[in-house]
């Protein structure tokens, strides 16, 4: 399975997930304009991408999603909250499915698991790619980690986490006292120190890749959410070389495993 990050931060965020025939984006929070130039970027064509799965109904999720499914055919799937926080998906045919639900779409099994986070019905995605088992997550805008998320992140071969804002830089950055409430909460989103604990506890050898997103341009840098998840990874079963920031205005990736023979998995201890 290889993972590209196609933007990640509060301006979009676009995840394109490719196994076998299969190509499905996760979220499509970019103009349909800026989505097909990411693409292009990388060789693929608008055409070969299968679905788009929201995980919840922000702009920077969402904005692209209907007038690309509408011009390049993309299915489009998402929870029934989702769909009825969001005029435009009400116009046009959605596949619903519920949180906490699974579904195949393609070469995928998805695991859709409910997260914290001030939306309707969102959701973090884990994708199990059929032919490989190859397993890729991805988890962002997470108000706090619950005991059903830190179990869906365990055992992925590629992990694609928030790591939105360093706690410092938000109390003494430029928002409101009221913007600082709502994304430090318990429904908005995930911390360098936050991401760092997930992190370290969903370690293991077979973690081939974790690429830290939505990344705060106010209250973050890249090289602080690398730094913070890096010490809580010391002296876990990853290896701190295996951490990546994602880029807001580029792709980053793709990031890669491929499938685990039973002796292999025996010897990684997955
Ligand atoms: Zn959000
Ligand atoms: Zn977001």
């Amino acid at each position: 399975m290889k993972v590209w990050v196609l933007g990640s931060g509060s301006s979009g965020n676009a995840i394109l997930l490719e196994s076998g025939n299969s190509r499905v984006l996760i979220d499509a929070g970019f103009p349909h304009t800026v989505l097909a130039s990411r693409l292009a970027t990388i060789g693929v064509a608008v055409q070969s991408i299968d679905a788009v799965i929201l995980t919840h109904e922000h702009l920077d999720h969402a904005r692209g999603a209907c007038t690309s499914a509408k011009k390049w055919g993309w299915s489009l799937l998402a929870t029934r909250g989702t769909v009825r926080e969001c005029a435009e998906l009400s116009a046009i045919p959605v596949h619903t499915f519920d949180s906490n639900s699974s579904f195949a779409v393609g070469d995928f099994s998805i695991e859709a698991v409910h997260i914290s986070h001030d939306a309707a019905d969102p959701v973090a995605i884990v994708a199990t790619a059929s032919g490989s088992g190859v397993r890729s997550a991805i988890a962002y805008d997470v108000g706090c980690v619950t005991h059903a998320l830190r179990r869906a992140l365990a055992r992925v071969d590629i992990l694609v986490l928030e790591a939105n804002h360093d706690e410092e830089m938000l109390q003494y950055g430029p928002y409101p006292p009221s913007v600082r409430q709502r994304i430090s909460g318990s429904r908005g989103h995930l911390s360098n120190r936050e991401a760092g604990e997930l992190a370290r506890d969903c370690a293991h050898r077979g973690l081939s890749h974790l690429a830290l997103a939505h990344i705060s341009k106010e209250c973050n840098l890249p090289g602080v959410a690398l730094a913070t998840v890096r010490d809580h990874l010391a002296g876990s079963r990853v290896s701190g070389s295996k951490v990546r920031v994602c880029a807001q205005d580029a792709v980053t990736g793709p990031f890669q495993a491929s499938g685990k023979t039973a002796s292999e998995q025996l010897l990684l201890g997955v």
